[in-house]
Parts: C-alpha cells; sequence; structure tokens
C-alpha cells in the first residue's frame, strides 16, 4: 500500500481509512428523519422546517414526478436559489431515483440552454422569478417537458389556514432581497407547494441507488475549457458527508451556515447532504448577502460555517460585523481559493474562531485536504501558500513530475494526483475528457503543488488557464467564445489578474479587425459581454491592443498576458 505520511497529522480519533457507506446518502437522510423527525432541518429567514416535514414534502413531490413520468436515471435540473425547495427537490429526485442536475441561478438564456441540453434534463424545478426571467425562453430548444416552479416566500409565509400572520423576522418581515416577488399559478407549469399539497401523504416511491449510481451531475469545466457534468455518485457523496461528520467534526449541536451556493457541491454537500447525516440545521438565506447572513447567524447561532474566503470577508467587511452576536461560531473552514492568511488572522482576531483551509474539486465531490481540526495550517516558506492541509481518509495524493509524470518525493513541486472513495465517476457523456482527467483511478487535478516532510500539502498553482475571481470559477474559453461574436473582435484572449477584492479578476486582451479599429471602445465590449453571462465571468478589463503576444506556432502567449497584467 502506498505510504500516506499525513497521518501522523490526524487529530486523535480520527480513522486512517472511513468503512464505504454501503447506503445512497438518501438513505442517510431517511434515517435522520424516522429518529429525528421533529428536529430542526432548515431555519430560512423566520421560518422553521423539521426533518420530518423535509421527508414528507419530498416524498409528495417525489410521487409527483414519478407521476411526470420521471424514471430511474432521468434528469432533473434545479435552478434555484438557496431555498429550502432546494432540499426538498433534491430529495425527491433521489426517491424517484433521478440524477439531480443543480445549476447556477446567475446563469443567462444560453448558459442555462448549454447545460440543460447537455445533461438532457426533461423536468426543470425553477424559481418563478428564474423561469420568468431566463428559463421560459430556452425551454423549446431543450428536452425538458415538465416545469416545477416555486416562489421565493413559499417558505416565508405561514401555510394557509395556520393560525397566527407571518413571522415577525428580526429584519421586520419578507427580506428586501425577495420584495417584490409574486405568487402566482401557470397553466403551463406546476407549482411546487400545489403538487406537495395535492399528494400529500404519498408514500416515498422507495428508490434504491447503488453506491455505483450516478447521484448528480455537478457541471464544471475541470482542466479544459468547455463545462462538463461531473457524475458525482451516491457513494461519492454518502462518503463525503461522512467526511464531514468524522474528519471535520459536524455533530450534535451544530448548526450549519449555509453560505456557499447550494448548486456548487461544497454547498450541496457541505451543507445539505453533510446535515442530513449528522440531522443537524442548515441557515439558508436564498443567497449569500453578508448583513442577512450575519443576522441569521445571530438570530440562530450558527456554528459550523464552509464558504469561499470571500464570503469571510465580506463578512467582515460589512458596517453591522461587530454589532452582531456570532460569538457562536465554532468551526470554520475555507475552500475553493487560496486564502491569505492575514485574513484567516483578521477573523480569528475578531470572532476567536481559526479558519481552516480546505481544497477539493468538483471531481472529489469537494474537500479531499482538509487542515484537520483543532490544527493550524502552516505556510510554504517559497511561495507563501497557507496549508490546504492532509488527505482525509482513505484518500492517496501523490504530486507527480509537470512534464513525465513520474512520482515525486517530499519538497517538490508537481501537479496534485488524487485517489479516493469520493472521485467522480467521469464526465457525463464525455469518455475522452474523463479518459483525460482520470487515469487509472488517479485524478489528475489541474492543481500545482507540494508536499512537505510532515505530510502537509500546499497548493502553489494552477496548470489549468482558470480564473478564480470572488471564488467563482471563470474559464478563459467560456468568455473568449463570447468575445469573438463580436463582430469587431479579430483576437480575443482571457486571463486573471490580481484584485485586492476579487482575489483575481477578468481581464480580456483584444485585438480589432481593421475596418473597426479606433471605432469599438473597451467599454462597448465589456458590455457585450455582460449582458450574454453571469454576473461574475464576464471581463471588469478589456484591453484592446493591436496584436496578440504568440509563440511561433501561432499559440496565443497567456502566460505573458497574464505577467502584464501582474504588473500593472
Ligand atoms: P471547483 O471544481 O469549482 O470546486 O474548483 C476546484 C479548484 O479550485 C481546484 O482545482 C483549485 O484550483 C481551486 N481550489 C479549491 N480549493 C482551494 C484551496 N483551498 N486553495 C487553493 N485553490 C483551491
Amino acid at each position: 500500500p502506498p505510504r500516506r505520511p499525513w497521518l501522523g497529522l490526524y487529530t486523535a480519533g480520527v480513522p486512517a481509512d472511513l468503512p464505504l457507506p454501503a447506503r445512497p446518502a438518501v438513505d442517510q437522510f431517511r434515517n435522520t428523519a424516522r429518529r429525528a423527525g421533529d428536529r430542526p432541518a432548515v431555519y430560512y429567514f423566520d421560518r422553521v422546517l423539521t426533518f420530518g416535514e423535509l421527508d414528507r414534502l419530498s416524498n409528495a413531490l417525489a410521487a409527483g414526478l414519478r407521476d411526470l413520468g420521471v424514471e430511474p436515471g432521468h434528469r432533473v435540473a434545479l435552478f434555484l436559489q438557496n431555498v429550502p425547495q432546494f432540499w426538498i427537490a433534491l430529495l425527491a429526485a433521489w426517491k424517484a431515483g433521478a440524477i439531480a442536475v443543480p445549476l447556477n441561478p446567475m446563469f443567462k438564456e444560453e448558459e442555462l440552454a448549454y447545460h440543460l441540453n447537455d445533461s438532457g434534463s426533461t423536468v426543470l424545478v425553477s424559481l418563478e422569478s428564474l423561469y420568468d426571467g431566463v428559463a421560459r425562453g430556452v425551454l423549446g430548444r431543450t428536452e425538458v417537458r415538465h416545469v416545477i416552479t416555486t416562489s421565493e416566500l413559499d417558505f416565508l409565509t405561514p401555510p394557509t389556514g395556520a393560525p397566527g400572520a407571518a413571522g415577525s423576522g428580526s429584519g421586520g418581515g419578507v427580506p428586501a432581497v425577495l420584495a417584490g416577488s409574486s405568487r402566482r399559478r401557470f397553466g403551463e407549469t406546476w407549482d411546487l407547494v400545489e403538487i406537495c399539497r395535492r399528494l400529500e401523504g404519498a408514500a416515498d416511491p422507495g428508490a434504491e441507488p447503488r453506491p455505483e449510481d450516478v447521484a448528480l451531475l455537478t457541471y464544471t469545466s475541470g482542466t479544459t475549457g468547455s463545462p462538463k457534468g461531473a457524475m458525482n455518485t451516491h457513494g461519492n457523496v454518502a462518503f463525503n458527508a461522512e467526511v464531514y461528520r468524522t474528519w471535520m467534526g459536524l455533530g450534535p449541536g451544530d448548526v450549519v451556515v449555509g453560505a456557499a451556493p447550494l448548486f456548487h457541491i461544497t454547498g450541496l454537500i457541505g451543507h445539505l447532504a453533510a446535515a442530513g447525516l449528522a440531522g443537524v440545521p442548515v441557515i439558508l438565506g436564498y443567497r449569500f448577502d453578508p448583513g442577512t447572513m450575519l443576522e441569521l447567524i445571530e438570530r440562530w447561532r450558527g456554528t459550523f460555517m464552509v464558504a469561499a474566503i470571500t464570503a469571510y470577508i465580506a463578512l467582515m467587511n460589512h458596517p453591522d460585523f461587530g454589532r452582531r452576536d456570532v460569538s457562536s461560531l465554532r468551526k470554520a473552514y475555507s475552500g475553493g481559493a487560496p486564502i491569505p492568511a492575514a485574513v484567516v488572522e483578521r477573523f480569528e482576531a475578531a470572532t476567536g474562531t481559526y479558519i481552516h483551509n480546505i481544497y477539493g474539486l468538483t471531481e472529489t465531490t469537494s474537500p479531499s485536504h482538509a487542515v484537520p481540526l483543532g490544527r493550524r495550517a502552516p505556510v510554504d516558506q517559497e511561495s507563501g501558500a497557507l496549508s490546504v492541509g492532509a488527505p482525509v481518509p482513505s484518500t492517496v495524493v501523490k504530486v507527480v513530475d509537470l512534464e513525465t509524470g513520474r512520482d515525486l518525493p517530499p519538497g517538490e513541486v508537481g501537479e496534485l494526483v488524487t485517489r479516493g472513495p469520493m472521485v467522480v465517476a467521469g464526465y457525463w457523456q464525455k469518455p475522452e475528457e474523463t479518459a483525460h482527467a482520470i487515469r487509472d483511478g488517479w485524478l489528475h487535478t489541474g492543481d500545482v503543488g507540494r508536499m512537505d516532510a510532515q505530510g502537509w500539502f500546499y497548493v502553489i498553482d494552477r496548470k489549468k488557464d482558470m480564473i478564480i475571481a470572488s471564488g467563482f470559477k471563470v474559464w478563459p474559453r467560456e468568455v473568449e467564445d463570447v468575445l469573438y461574436r463580436h463582430p469587431a473582435v479579430r483576437e480575443a484572449a482571457v486571463v486573471g489578474v490580481p484584485d485586492p477584492y476579487r482575489g483575481e479578476t477578468v481581464k480580456a486582451v483584444v485585438s480589432l479587425k481593421p475596418e473597426f479599429e479606433g471605432r469599438v471602445t473597451p467599454e462597448e465590449l465589456i458590455a457585450f459581454c455582460r449582458e450574454r453571462m453571469a454576473a461574475y465571468k464576464y471581463p471588469r478589463q478589456v484591453e484592446i491592443v493591436p496584436e496578440l503576444p504568440k509563440t511561433l506556432t501561432g499559440k496565443i502567449l497567456r502566460r505573458v498576458l497574464r505577467e502584464r497584467g501582474r504588473e500593472g
């Protein structure tokens, strides 16, 4: 068996290996609902949903999905913000044996159409506002046969006939972000609450997915440019939920702060699957807003937080930070992007809570590495990177030479390759990309780093072109494709440049067709992109140059552009 020097870093009581869960995550949830049905599962503003309610609502919706023709293996797309309906729909899809396809609610039309088509989703569960604004127009071009919509307000107002008015809400009723959303019934769509009411008391359809069956298609660009659906299996999901419980210390008494988006694997596993296994509640707040989140942490005594570092920065920079009581927060993790040591120090000084770095990819179904709870990450002397910790139980990670692929000894820099029960089954209907990313069970991460003699890992660079802006992943290829659709653009290259607030920001360097020279401004190109892609993706900076730097073979030299961007 391969050596695992990092086992010495494990805190007492954490096993080197976890038994592989024989049951899918939906069974972990079913167990919790059976033994703790009256316990809170979701805090949504001033509303509480118990595990029992969640179970009954998802039974009804699962029965509804079956009525709408959903069979095991069919794809059900979830186009939702961080609302309780996300969990209801996810559980319903699994109980019906379907594969859930969580999609980013920031998507514009083209992005949504691409993901619905690629996944072959036949049912779409969406917020009414997103349906009206984005989805309605694209559905005719997809295989979607049924749309189930739900209102932002469905779980903010008490059920009709319930005694008492809407809860007081410490901010005074409906949060501003939701004001203006309406409650309507569509002829052309099904209403989620209506389905749940009509099928109230329906039995769980009882799907029993095997560990190797696909639970989710989570979209990522991997190490190359185009978005593809990573196939997270039920075994992957159940295993990672266990990792949260055993290794990251999520357990009785905890209240999860749902600060990460649920459509991304970190939120989906860290907030829903893990809380479902541990039987603890999660605070949801529609979407991440620092002021609202501070209020909700105070109100519901949040203890356990997993989010991108930008969420911690946003909390600290909010005027209410310091006025709100966040002393309940005891276990904090940050993943998805490099974290500056200074931010960790500032947060600890203000709250007494140390932020543990965690690292993983969509392809590892959430963390493959984490700083063990209670330990502090050392800093890499050479690069200044804060350690991402040690591989989680049952996981092996190697550092391999970037050119030859040969194993490297501790201290040397190469690509991180990971093997373990959380590595996905591959990419949906993309055998070539799968074979490129996962070779003999080893996931090639595209991240460059090293391991020190004690077994601490450091991520210090990326082999892939990915940009991380405010914690969101941006792939140059996607942005360039949009720029190339502009009639004036001759060539375009997109790179990440350092930004004090967003970590990195998206910059496009563009050359124009001769007939357009001097006639198109950077602002015009920025506006063109903004209309066509999710807000985190469009370039904040555009530089127009006569010619892009290239290799002799004509390949655009991104590295040169990145370096130029770094110099200012
Ligand atoms: P995603 O598939 O969206 O989860 O993105 C995964 C990528 O995020 C990894 O391949 C890394 O490049 C980056 N990443 C995740 N966690 C960290 C971390 N703690 N430090 C540095 N980079 C990270």
